[in-house]
């Protein structure tokens, strides 16, 4: 039976409130939010056990990923480091991608980073990294038109930096920038290493946390983004082609529908104007496109949330 005090409540609060406003409250539309979802490290990333060169592993990760990304029916491009010890693999795995709709990217040959070696070096890697996947690519009538620097490590000198983007625009080939950048790398790391031992109870725990944390971070950079461009762009999320997406990528594309976004592609995220500006960031670290535009703004960097302290210390305890 309904208390007294509470018909006395609702008899103060409902004549402010039409029904009208209830149904509008509970039926309010979903923010249209838009995300380009892009991976990184194919035919796979490293960990313990050789991943990357295990065919029967590789293929079995990659068609898994590939149903998650089906069955969400998301459009995601791949970026590729070519330069692995297994030409079979890696052409098995692009092959997949490309047969199942999706665009590739280059992230050089071997994965190095612009901060320790000369120039020339890195530019001599980008070459050798896009050359069978420009095959793959043009046997299906399309070209290669994305690159993206490993640990997004852009230039650390101006000079660096600029050869970089001169090589690349000769070649046709666009810089592919990340705003949703974050620490699933730390989670995935954790996850191979439960897998590994056996422990499937911390593999649930990573997971589950995993997608949890992952909502702290699309909370800080939706927010960061109005602080930023006074608007939500269309993202650019960095995954990695991995276990742990193998097994959790669609639990987290549930995650970001729940949140109002639809996925599209590279091509259409990258239409928006907030990718015509320039990258002014020249340094070492390997940051959100959002924290480089802050800094060109001359706002102080919020950064986002740091992976848990528990799931950094599992993967090396
Ligand atoms: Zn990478």
């Amino acid at each position: 039976m309904r208390s007294p005090f509470v018909c006395l409540l609702l008899a103060v609060i409902l004549p402010g409130l039409s029904s009208t406003a209830f149904a509008q409250d509970r039926l309010a539309p979903l923010p249209t939010r838009t995300v380009a979802v892009t991976f990184d490290d194919l035919p796979a990333s490293g960990g313990p056990g050789g991943l990357p060169c295990d065919r029967d592993r590789v293929l079995d990760l990659t068609d898994r990923l590939l149903a998650h990304l089906a069955a969400q029916e998301v459009p995601a491009i791949g970026f590729v480091n070519e330069g692995r010890d297994c030409e079979d693999v890696v052409t098995a795995v692009l092959t997949r991608w490309l047969d199942a709709g999706h665009d590739l990217g280059n992230h050089t040959a071997t994965h190095i980073d612009i901060n320790n070696v000369p120039i020339a070096a890195y530019l001599d890697n980008i070459a050798q990294g896009e050359i069978i996947t420009r095959r793959l690519l043009g046997a299906r009538g399309r070209a290669l038109r994305y690159f993206r620097h490993p640990y997004l490590h852009a230039g650390d000198t101006a000079e660096k930096k600029e050869a970089v983007e001169a090589f690349l625009a000769e070649r046709g080939v666009r810089i592919a920038p990340v705003t949703l950048d974050n620490s699933e790398w730390i989670f995935a790391h954790a996850y191979s290493i439960a897998l590994t031992r056996g422990d499937m109870d911390a593999a649930a725990r990573i997971r589950a946390t995993y997608l949890d944390w992952f909502e702290t971070v699309f909370t800080h950079f939706e927010a960061w983004s109005l602080d930023v461009l006074g608007y939500e762009p269309p993202q650019v999320l960095l995954l990695h082609a991995n276990l742990l997406n193998a097994d959790a990528f669609g639990g987290l594309a549930e995650r970001m529908k729940s949140r109002g976004y639809r996925f599209v592609t590279l091509d259409e995220a990258m239409a928006d104007p907030a990718y015509d500006q320039p990258d002014p960031y020249i340094g070492e670290w390997g940051i959100s496109w959002l924290h480089r535009w802050a800094r060109g703004q001359g706002l102080e960097v919020e950064w986002e949330p740091d992976a848990p302290d528990w799931v950094n210390a599992y993967r090396t305890e």
